[in-house]
């Protein structure tokens, strides 16, 4: 036999680490990349071009930052449930 204790909280807002995700961004004057985080985008931040200096606006492009954190809260949230029932 086994058990499973899940310990800490999982309520309220979790980023799952989608903040530390990085990405790069093409400039589009020069097609230089220049990385940025997802927690660049979150938050609205202006990227500047490594090559050419124009700045590059991070629009969360269609509202995919927040499609993609709550399709993984709510997986998160299934496979918690799952581990409690095994735990019982
Ligand atoms: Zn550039």
């Amino acid at each position: 036999m086994f058990s499973i204790s899940i310990k800490g909280s999982f309520e309220g807002p979790r980023d799952l680490g989608l903040d530390r995700i990085s990405m790069d961004a093409t400039c589009p004057r020069c097609q230089l990349q220049t990385p940025f985080f997802l927690r660049d985008v979150r938050l609205g931040r202006v990227l500047v071009c490594r090559g050419c200096r124009v700045n590059i606006a991070l629009n969360d492009y269609l509202g995919g930052y927040e499609r993609t954190r709550k399709r993984l809260t709510r997986s998160m949230d299934d496979l918690v449930k799952t581990l409690s029932r095994l735990g019982q």
